[in-house]
Formats: structure tokens, sequence, C-alpha cells
């Protein structure tokens, strides 16, 4: 049997009776853009993640892309401050970041977690800093305390990527209630999926959640008046109400992941294969499950041979890429080495204990030591 790395379809299929319930009921309501279903929806997972505001707007991108649009519409932002972000992100991070004319500053992450070393953030602070950017890579939250008490002490902004971390825990807060924004993606693969795009910012900012839901609707509070120069930005209301029916089931789909987790972490024991470091054992979200080898791309194709789907996350890290040339000249090795060694195994919640059994069983004969 093959493996997928993860299937949407499966994922949905399991809700498909109450996901065209929930579509019916917004086609016969007559209401597609900014209606109950997104205001709903908004009240719901504010609940979830234990935040006075949720305002959804189209993707993820967007969602970061408005927090530090709004962070400059109310003044505690200016063109060319500088962000401190994670090296080993998804390009997203950094494109938000500029796309405000703002100066992304790469720091190197911690090896064994993969997310923000903030001994590395500290000594990349400097006179242009205005903001960290914190990135909850793989589903794991970053070292949120220690990154709030440098946010305070250095009077920074502190942002979090929850892209992929709905629903993760650490000392006893969740993902997207720790910085002064987060910004969520419901992209149809991300643990809270979609059927299509979505995002949302949510914070206990009141101001900048009042900014933020006029910048997504071209700035305008009342319509056709505009404080703002916005944008269109504006979860629908078909996703929304997709998205209220799949938050119910999250919890029990993270439970799912964990289980996969900690089968992998039982059953892999291979020389060649590093196991992920686990810092929040009871609230890591597993959107990820990514292994560290030395001979990575070997491995990829032995896993391929045994019908098994692994991906890399990512194959180069931003400032290699060529869409950012003025970045080729900064160097960070761990990250470049991470790049090269990281492989993410399948995961996710419809996987059966038997597919994640071959798993194990091709781990465990992928060839001897050199
Ligand atoms: C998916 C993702 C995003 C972007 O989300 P979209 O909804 O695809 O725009 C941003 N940051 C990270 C870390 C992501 O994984």
């Amino acid at each position: 049997m093959s493996v997928p790395f993860l299937s949407a379809g499966e994922v949905n299929a399991r809700h498909a009776d109450e996901l065209k319930a929930a579509a019916a009921r917004v086609i016969d309501s007559g209401w597609y853009i900014l209606g109950e279903e997104v205001a709903a929806f908004e009240r719901e997972f504010a609940a979830y993640c234990g935040v006075r505001h949720v305002v959804g707007v189209g993707n993820g991108f967007d969602a970061l892309s408005l927090i530090l649009r709004g962070y400059k519409q109310l003044g505690a932002l200016r063109e060319g401050d500088e962000v401190i972000v994670p090296g080993n992100t998804f390009i997203a991070s950094f494109l938000a970041i500029t796309e405000n004319r703002l100066v992304p500053v790469p720091v190197e992450p911690d090896p064994t977690t993969f997310n923000l070393d903030p001994m590395r953030v500290e000594d990349a602070i400097g006179p242009r800093t205005r903001a960290i950017m914190a990135v909850h890579l793989y589903g794991q939250l970053a070292d949120m305390p220690a990154l709030s008490a440098l946010a305070r002490q250095h009077k920074l902004l502190l942002i979090e990527d929850a892209a992929q971390a709905h629903g993760a825990v650490g000392s006893g807060r969740k993902a997207g209630a720790w910085g002064d924004a987060a910004g969520f993606s419901f992209f149809p693969t991300k643990n809270l999926g979609a059927l299509g795009d979505g995002g949302a910012v949510v914070t206990d900012d009141d101001a900048l959640a009042r900014c933020i839901a006029a910048l997504r609707n071209y700035g305008s509070e009342v319509k056709y008046h505009y404080p703002y120069q916005g944008i269109n930005s504006r979860l629908d209301e078909m996703q929304a109400a997709m998205l209220r029916v799949k938050l119910k089931y999250l919890d029990e789909d993270i439970a799912r992941r964990r289980e996969v987790a900690r089968r992998y972490r039982e059953g892999i024991h291979h020389w060649n294969i590093l196991l992920p470091t686990v810092i929040h054992e009871e609230g890591h979200v597993w959107h990820l499950f990514v292994v560290r080898s030395d001979r990575r791309d070997e491995l990829h194709l032995h896993l391929e041979s045994h019908g098994i789907q692994s991906q890399v996350h990512y194959p180069l890290p931003p400032h290699f890429q060529p869409a950012y040339p003025s970045l080729h000249d900064i160097r960070l090795p761990l990250t470049e080495r991470l790049h090269r060694e990281v492989l993410s195994l399948p995961m996710g919640p419809t996987m059966d204990a038997q597919a994640v059994a071959q798993v194990v069983q091709a781990c465990e004969t992928f060839g001897g030591a050199r």
C-alpha cells in the first residue's frame, strides 16, 4: 500500500455531510461576503485561541502582511524598520515584511527545535529593530516566554506567524495568545484547513483589530467612507462556514496527529535519522513531523521506493531565493544545513496505524552506515 504525505480529500471526506449542509446554508442565505458566518467564525476562533479579537482575511500571507500594515497605519512601525525573523521559515514570513517596505533580519534557529533561538535574537537587536516575528515552525511553539521578555525589555512588537500552529500550547497559553498579534493560515493542508484560501489575524489589541477590520475591506469602517488606504482581503462566508465545521474537530485531529508522532518517535531508531526534539510534550500539534538526515535525499528516494511520500520543508532558505538578491550575501550556516537535512514524513489526522507502521518499517530498513 502506498502512503500519501497528506490527503486533504480524506481529511474533509470524514465531514462531507456536515460541510455540504454548511455550504447549502450559505448558498441559501444569499449573503456571501462579510456576513454572519464570518462573524460567528471570528467569535468561535477567538474563544478557541483565548484572545479578544479575530479578523478573518483572505489567506495567511495577508494576515501577516496586514498586521504589519496595521502597525504602520497606527504609527508603531515605519518604512525601513527592521523585523527579526527566523532564517528557516516559509517565504511568506519574509514576503509579509518586505511587502510593507520593512527590512527582514534573518536569525539562526535552535537546530534541535527548528525555532528561534532567543540568545541569537538578542544579538540581532539593533537601533532600527522594531519587531520580532516568531514562527511556530512545524507546530511547536517558539520559546515565547523568552521572546516576550526580550520584546518587553527592548520595546519591540512581538508578532506570531502561527500558520502551522493552530491549537499549539506552551507554558499554558495557545499560539496566537502570546504576541501583540498573530497571523493564521487556513490553507487546505494546514491543521485547520478551509476548502480554499483563508486566514485570520488574532489579537488582544483593540485598535489594531479595528484598523485591520477596515484595512481588509478597502480601508472602510463605514460603507463608502475610507479613513485608510486598504486592500481587499476578506475571508469568504463560504470558507468561514467550512471552518466552523472543521474547528469543532480540530482538537480531535490534533490528538490523532500526536498519536502518529508518538508511534514514529517510539519506532524509529536509525543512526542516520535524527528525530525532532519536543519541548512542549503536551502542546506540539505536529503540523509536520520533520526528521533530519545527512543522507536526506537518499532517505527520500528510499521511502519513495517503498511507496511512501515525503517532502522537504523547505529546500532553499528565503535568503538564497532568486526573489531576494539583496540577501544572498548573508550567511546562516545552521539554517543552510537544516535546509539540506530536513525531511517531512507523512503526517495527518487520517493516517492509520498500518500506514504509520509501514513508514517506521521503511525507515528502519534504510541502508547501512557509511
Ligand atoms: C502556510 C504558511 C503561510 C502562508 O499561508 P497562506 O494561507 O498560504 O498564505 C505563512 N507562514 C507559514 C509558516 C506557513 O506555513
